[in-house]
């Protein structure tokens, strides 16, 4: 079964996404409890029967630093929302701000979701020089739980516990 289950520390910050197994092997240790289910469905074996669950919490604290977005094509997109950052369209190919053949670097700051008109019409130019101004500053983000809820918005349980991990820089202006 490909159920996943958002995992929160014991101080209900993200921590990781795991499988249903190991979410189950946790709570029947009585490491972790359940802090929302899917409604009417169970998890049912000889010893014992559990709610399905969607979200839980460990009982005891767990030190992770968390890990680094890699900076990727798909990653890119993700962030940006596949919206193209000049025109507000639908896009699918990455733009260098400051373009590459100018020294524009590969960095999340350098690197925005552009529709492939866009990017076609800025060409090698900046921002400035095509008069095709970005709709917001391009940032870093800081963990990987910003790009998963984007990725999966039937998780709607899981917002909330995620947006905890959010930078304030990251809040879109
Ligand atoms: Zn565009």
């Amino acid at each position: 079964m490909s159920h996943a289950v958002l995992v929160l520390n014991a101080s209900y910050e993200f921590l990781n996404v795991t499988s249903l197994k190991r979410a189950v092997k946790l709570l029947y240790k009585g490491k972790a409890e359940v802090v929302e289910a899917v409604d009417n469905r169970a998890v049912v074996s000889r010893h014992f029967r559990l709610p399905l669950p969607s979200i839980i919490r460990m009982l005891y604290f767990i030190h992770r630093p968390f890990k680094e977005v890699p900076l990727t094509r798909k990653n890119i997109l993700l962030r940006d929302r596949h919206v193209c950052q000049y025109c507000g369209k639908p896009g699918d190919t990455v733009d260098h701000v400051r373009p590459r053949s100018r020294k524009g670097p590969d960095s999340w700051e350098n690197c925005v979701c552009a529709c492939a008109a866009c990017n076609r019409r800025k060409n090698n130019r900046t921002p400035e020089e095509a008069n095709m101004l970005l709709t917001r500053k391009p940032r870093k983000p800081s963990h990987i739980p910003w790009l998963l809820i984007k990725q999966d918005a039937s998780r709607e349980g899981w917002a909330r516990f995620l947006f905890w991990n959010i930078s304030i820089e990251e809040v879109p202006d």
